[in-house]
């Protein structure tokens, strides 16, 4: 994808809230939207039992522990869940005239139901089918990076 414009990749709080709104960055998802300026997908580890989860919560879900941080993942994985959206509210970077918007749940590869919702850029989408291997990619939108999957090249179907 285009890397034309440099990103700063530290913006002050007020900066990366208005950078990203009407997404809701917040003490607890900070972590997770400075981790796109900087191209980075990530998600929350616990620190005691080495879950991960998404989205980020000042806890962790699986045993309770507070000791949890922002880690990077590879951004690989395979759709889980995909939608083709026809019509809907006005988003940024959405022309539902251009045809259906895909929107795609991608169980990412580092641990088995770990998800995040994107959408698929650079195929068809009458291609796209549950199961297809991608990879993490980046938009810019707003001048700032959103992250949105890729099909590998060479996974079949
Ligand atoms: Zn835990």
């Amino acid at each position: 994808m285009s890397h034309s414009a440099p990103v700063p990749e530290t913006l002050d709080d007020d900066a990366l809230v208005s950078a990203y709104a009407p997404l809701v960055v917040d003490q607890d998802t900070a972590p997770f939207y400075r981790g796109w300026l900087a191209r980075e997908l990530r998600v929350t580890r616990c620190a005691d039992c080495g879950h991960r989860f998404l989205p980020p919560r000042p806890g962790c879900p699986a045993c309770w522990s507070r000791d949890v941080g922002a880690e990077a993942v590879s951004g690989s994985g395979t759709i889980h869940l995909c939608m083709l959206l026809h019509q809907g509210p006005p988003a940024p970077g959405v022309d539902y005239g251009a045809g259906p918007y895909p929107v795609v749940t991608v169980e990412l590869a580092e641990q088995a139901g770990l998800r995040f919702t994107s959408t698929v850029v650079g195929t068809p989408p009458e291609e796209l089918a549950v199961g297809q291997a991608v990879t993490l990619d980046w938009i810019e939108r707003n001048g700032v990076p959103h992250p949105v999957f890729r099909r590998t090249s060479g996974s079949g179907a």
